[in-house]
């Protein structure tokens, strides 16, 4: 069993990369493991802001490492929340607060003009200085309502109607939204790289 590094502290997604690793010979451990603190986020877009979180904890833990970025990108909003989704009302994780400024951002904005998208990005690195990371990038496409729906999932999910679908990312069955969300599609084409991986 390979042991690598998740550059992050949320048990969520360790569980959640465990599951999904499972049967691939790859244990994935905490940072707070290895006393490896946040890394500071300064990149401009999300694969650069992975590959500085999973560099960090690399270089810390001695470990390979495995890190995500994602957020919601409106395209009225020239790509905003962005990188700042998850403090886009100043408070860190306030979702009722965020979800109010995206409403307000785009108040009046008519249905044909409020497409966006969710982005995942997972950034593999085999040590600090590999110059050749496992990059996989998940988007799943809809566009922003102009109430919130439904009780399931987090964040932006309530304000987010998936094109394809009738219902909004918070009506859908978790299981559902997993299998077909940006995190989804990004943790699947991780799975297919890993299998040409020799960690
Ligand atoms: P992080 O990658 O865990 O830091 O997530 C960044 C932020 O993007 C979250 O706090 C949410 O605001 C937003 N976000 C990312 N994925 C989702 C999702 O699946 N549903 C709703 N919001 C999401």
């Amino acid at each position: 069993m390979t042991r690598i590094v998740l550059a992050s502290s949320n048990p969520g997604k360790l569980k959640e990369f465990n599951a999904l690793l499972a049967d691939s010979g790859l244990h994935v451990e905490p940072q707070s493991a290895f006393n490896v603190d946040d890394a500071d986020e300064t990149g401009l877009t999300f694969v650069e802001n992975a590959l500085l979180k999973a560099r960090h904890a690399a270089r810390i833990s001695g470990l390979p490492a495995l890190a995500d970025d994602s957020g919601l990108c409106v395209e009225h909003l020239r790509g905003a929340p962005g990188l700042y989704s998850a403090r886009y009302s100043g408070a860190h994780g306030d979702n009722a607060a965020n979800n109010a400024r995206l409403l307000r951002e785009l108040d009046g904005v008519p249905t044909e003009q409020r497409g966006a998208f969710f982005i995942c990005v997972l950034v593999l690195l085999q040590h600090a200085d590999d110059p050749a990371p496992l990059i996989a990038e998940g988007r799943w496409h809809g566009r922003v309502l102009t109430e919130e729906r439904g009780e399931h999932g987090f964040g932006y999910d309530p304000l987010f109607l998936p094109d394809d679908e009738t219902v909004s990312a918070a009506e859908l069955a978790p299981g559902l939204k997993n299998r077909i969300s940006h995190r989804g599609r990004a943790l699947a084409l991780l799975r297919s790289q890993l299998s040409e991986l020799h960690v």
